[in-house]
């Protein structure tokens, strides 16, 4: 079944509002074998809406719209469905009834606009909403589909869950995708794309690369009649993959970083501290998002001057010697966590945040130092010099390397 959505509302085309709902809805296809095609962001307008709604009715199975279903004289999707489909809307006493008693139960009588939301053409039903005034609406004409949803994401998304994917699934009968997501780090596109080439330019198993600020990630999409032969033709290509990209990587699905981390130290007891300069914690920030973080996490130290290093006990003559900005400063900065938190591991951010170079180093250079019981790691690196780009790829790279290295000493005995 092929599917395009309508994301409608002038605010949507002025950039005054970002389309979620239709990456929203876009996320909720591929379970359920629905072949999403277009996506397209249509104003407040009856005959460009028109107009979508003809060429959508040419080339798609469904369309699916969001937005332009209230009360007002611009919410003109319900006009533009009927006249696509060439019908006129009739009031609905029923509708009416429901939206009086609504309005009666909120102390205010109707507004004489909110019958606009009583309309019904012949080939729709309307799609209940538990969480506003304006229905939805699900029109059938010509083995062609129309589901009209409200803007509202807090409205959108129960009226899809209880209304719209229960139908659909009955519907649908015919493939269904099912995805995996591989994350990796620390090998380029390039050398991933030279290492496992065989496996790309497939349709089914199609396999997709991507980067993102935590690494490399492959995406494997299998489409077949049912959830189980799908997840078998995945199963050959992730274990190739896994076999030549193995210590590189470091997640799947939808874990991250510093989900992934905190599994492996929970996996093995272990506890953790941090000391971090130049991402100005956003690396305590990323680990203690995780509920139940505090069973391992014991603490961090955000010093982002040389007066709190040297305060919390990175001795001086380092920082004399190599500046702020060092691996020799990172790796003290890592001592002085593990030992004075009393941690089996600690992570240290050093680095230069910008705007200006420090010690001779650019704007976006960063060194990690890991200290374990028995080993260290230590590593430095270049990110683009935007301070948010910064602290995002120093901090889930540390947090990948802190889990290699915990898999390395425990996992690898
Ligand atoms: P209402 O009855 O609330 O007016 P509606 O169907 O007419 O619902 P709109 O008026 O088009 O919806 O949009 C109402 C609000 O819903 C917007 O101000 C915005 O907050 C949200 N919204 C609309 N479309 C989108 C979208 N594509 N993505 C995210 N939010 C949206």
């Amino acid at each position: 079944m092929k599917a395009e959505i309508l994301s409608i509302g002038t605010e949507l085309l002025m950039g005054e509002l970002t389309d979620t709902n239709g990456s929203w809805i876009a996320t909720q296809l591929p379970p359920l074998g629905i072949q999403l095609q277009w996506v397209s962001i249509i104003g407040d307008d009856l005959d460009k809406l028109t107009e979508a709604f003809t060429r959508g009715l040419e080339r798609s199975d469904v369309i699916f719209t969001t937005g332009g279903l209230g009360p007002t004289q611009d919410d003109l999707t319900r006009e533009a469905v009927a006249a696509a489909l060439g019908e006129a809307p009739t009031v609905q006493q029923e509708v009416v009834d429901n939206l009086e008693e609504y309005f009666a139960g909120r102390g205010i009588s109707m507004p004489s606009h909110n019958i606009k939301q009583a309309h019904l053409i012949p080939s729709a039903q309307f799609v209940r909403n538990r969480n506003g005034t304006a229905p939805g609406w699900w029109a059938e004409k010509n083995g062609k589909m129309i589901v009209c949803m409200p803007g509202p994401p807090g409205e959108m998304q129960p009226i899809w869950h209880e209304e719209v994917a229960p139908r659909l699934r009955e519907l649908v009968d015919e493939e269904v995708t099912v995805t995996r997501n591989i994350k990796t780090l620390g090998m380029s596109e390039a050398a991933i794309d030279e290492e496992i080439s065989e496996f790309f330019g497939h349709e089914n198993p199609y396999l997709g690369i991507y980067s993102k600020a935590d690494g490399i990630h492959l995406r494997v999409i299998a489409r077949a009649k049912d959830e189980e032969t799908a997840r078998a033709m995945i199963v050959p290509v992730e274990a190739a993959i896994t076999d030549r990209l193995g210590q590189f990587i470091w997640g799947y699905d939808a874990e991250t970083p510093e989900e992934a981390a905190g599994q492996a130290l929970t996996d093995h007891g272990l506890t953790l501290a941090t000391m971090e300069s130049a991402s100005g914690g956003f690396l305590a920030n990323s680990i203690t998002d995780i509920s139940g973080s505090t069973s391992y996490y014991i603490g961090g130290i955000v010093a982002t001057t040389r007066g709190m290093l040297l305060a919390n006990g990175v001795p001086s003559r380092i920082l004399e010697e190599n500046g702020m900005a060092s691996a020799e400063t990172a790796m003290a900065m890592a001592y002085v966590a593990r030992d004075s938190m009393e941690a089996d591991y600690s992570i240290a951010i050093a680095g230069v945040i910008g705007p200006e170079p420090v010690d001779d180093q650019p704007v976006g250079q960063v060194f990690v130092a890991i200290a374990g019981k028995r080993h260290t790691r230590q590593l430095q690196f270049r990110t683009p010099p935007r301070r948010i780009v910064i602290k995002r790829r120093v901090s889930n790279t540390a947090l990948t390397e802190l889990r290699k290295l915990i898999v390395a000493e425990h996992e690898a005995l």
